[in-house]
């Protein structure tokens, strides 16, 4: 064993090479600790809740593949139906029984869902969701909220523009100005925005895309007066409300956030929980709707191996196991007992002079650094907390766990995990926080 972060471990010469021949060696940005500082573990192996680098050290990761990893690493279900899927053919280019098979599992469990369409990625998904908002209402314009991410599509890589109401800038070199004209970025927990840009542009708004829970800048819950606003002024204007689930479905429970909160989406974007660790996405909506895509309707949208029986293999275990074990309710319960032990941590970094928020539901988590008042928005997260979580991030990692190495970033539980891996977890964070104050 050797410490990854320094030169002479096996990680370090791994992102020697990977970075002579992957920009930033990495195939996704935030992988590559920019934020945290350092260079990253190469991971080797994965088995229920801990994972081993090439150096051979241990962690127990709260990162899970950045959320599809519900069930943890290496699940024995998942690992068979994708090896019995493997050997009669990964993809064939054609109908398979599989992909029937996820599509009427998430028409059941979904309550926005009546068809369904796969894609390879989240980021697929929001692209194709946008295409059909626009075709079905004739509108070009759409919104974004700050603080919520769809995916890397052109449309979505867009900041507020200067002034209330008007449409945003490309946060992205390399997204035309003509391309981002047509996104509107509004801030989450603000009625009065929403109102204002309706009064505006209600006319031009093809959709709203909201995570039910934005939880891609921090864990940010909102609240159900500002859900029940935004469903109102869709309506009364024509705009389809699109529910971006791709961290949330399938999570929070069998039915996403739409179907834990009773919330009506017009549209739903699936990613993450519904792949089993495979690259998945999905949309869905009503028929008449999903019905617009082609070769059904006009709406154009395609893919070489969207549906390939070995993704839908994948998919299809994990939410088995997830139904057959009970696992939302377990996982709710998992969520509560890791609130339990880190409430205390918090509030005693408070106490001392050093705040943090804790936000959690189900199985998601997230401490921000900074304020002792969970924030709701993009705006209300302090930028100084990420020097402390810099810190709190190596001190964490030093003695064998693994959060995501970003301060906006939430970390998740798995099925794989139980009281006593909470409990050692505890005692690092709980080191770790003092450590970094
Ligand atoms: C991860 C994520 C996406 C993008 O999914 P990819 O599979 O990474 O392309 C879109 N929306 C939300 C809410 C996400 O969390």
């Amino acid at each position: 064993m050797s410490d990854p972060t320094t030169a002479a471990s096996v990680s370090a010469e791994l992102y020697r090479r990977a970075c002579r021949v992957m920009p930033g060696g990495v195939s996704s940005p935030v992988r590559a600790y920019r934020s945290v500082g350092g260079t990253p573990p190469f991971l080797a192996a994965g088995r229920g809740c801990r994972v081993r680098d090439e150096d051979g050290n241990e962690y127990l990761d709260f990162i899970n593949s950045w959320g599809p990893l519900i069930l943890g690493h290496a699940h024995p279900a998942v690992v068979e139906a994708v090896q019995q899927a493997a050997a009669r053919g990964t993809s064939f280019g054609a109908p398979c029984r599989a992909e029937t098979e996820l599509a009427e599992k998430v028409v059941e469990l979904s309550p926005v869902a009546e068809r369904v369409r796969f894609v390879n990625s989240g980021t697929e998904a929001t692209m194709s969701a946008l295409r059909l908002a626009r075709a079905a209402t004739g509108r070009d314009g759409f919104v974004k909220f700050d603080g919520c991410y769809h995916g890397h599509g052109d449309p979505f890589l867009v900041k507020a523009g200067s002034g209330l109401a008007t449409f945003g800038e490309s946060s992205s070199a390399g997204v035309p100005a003509d391309c981002a004209r047509w996104t509107g970025v509004l801030p989450l927990d603000d009625e009065e925005a929403l109102a204002a840009w309706f009064a505006a542009h209600g006319g031009e708004t093809a959709a709203v895309f909201v995570e039910g829970i934005p939880a891609n800048c921090g864990f940010l819950p909102q609240r159900p007066e500002w859900l029940a606003r935004l469903r109102e002024l869709t309506r009364a204007h024509g705009a389809l409300l699109v529910v971006d689930e791709v961290i949330t479905g399938f999570r929070l429970g069998p039915g996403g956030f739409c179907g834990r909160e009773h919330y009506q989406a017009d549209l739903v974007t699936y990613g993450k929980v519904i792949g089993g660790g495979l690259p998945v996405g999905a949309y869905g909506g009503r028929a008449e709707l999903m019905d617009r895509i082609s070769p059904e309707g006009g709406v154009y949208q395609a893919g070489t191996l969207s549906g390939n029986p070995l993704c839908m293999a994948a998919g299809l275990a994990a939410l088995s196991v997830l139904e057959r074990e009970d696992g939302w309710s377990r996982l709710g319960a998992l969520g509560s007992a890791w609130e339990e032990r880190l409430r205390p941590l918090v509030e005693r970094e408070c106490a001392a002079g050093h705040p943090v928020a804790l936000a959690r539901d189900a199985s998601i988590f997230w401490l921000c650094f900074g304020t002792e008042e969970a924030p709701r928005s993009f705006a209300a997260i302090p930028a100084a907390g990420a020097e402390r979580y810099r810190r709190f991030f190596h001190a964490l990692l030093r003695r064998g766990v693994m959060i995501a190495p970003s301060a906006y970033e939430v970390g998740f539980l798995s099925l794989a995990m139980d009281e006593d891996d909470l409990d050692q977890a505890a005692a690092a964070f709980a080191a770790a926080l003092e450590e970094s104050r």
